[in-house]
């Protein structure tokens, strides 16, 4: 059974600052990649590291915003801090660390087993 839960003030007020500051940063390693875009491409490019790196940070940060809407939305219609796969309320304290989560721990894990069976972070 789906359990409701009405998201407070200070949540919504937590997760839209946490949106804000997620599009800042967005914006600024945007910025940072198109400066770089007229570097020589001729020749071994010493930046293509960092480069590779801060587009590795841009999808982590796309990822999240996307978290953050989706938690906005499920805010709205009085779902927030329920888990989207199970149901069940997630941790009070897994919300604070992670107030843009939409999963509860044990459904997190199950994901994050399946899809450690792909590629692993960091692996390679
Ligand atoms: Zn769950």
């Amino acid at each position: 059974m789906r359990a409701t839960r009405e998201v407070t003030e200070q949540e919504k007020r937590k997760l839209e600052e946490e949106r804000a500051g997620t599009l800042v940063e967005l914006d600024h390693l945007r910025e940072y990649l198109k400066g770089e875009v007229d570097a020589d491409a001729e020749e071994a490019d010493p930046d293509l590291y960092e480069r590779e790196k801060t587009l590795a940070l841009i999808r982590t940060l796309e990822n999240k915003l996307e978290s953050i809407e989706q938690a906005l939305r499920l805010a709205e219609k009085g779902g927030y801090g329920i888990c989207e796969r199970c149901g069940e309320k997630i941790d009070p304290a897994r919300l604070e660390a992670l107030p843009h989560t939409t999963l509860c721990v044990k459904c997190k894990s199950q994901m994050e087993r399946v899809a450690g069976m792909g590629v692993r972070p960091g692996g390679r």
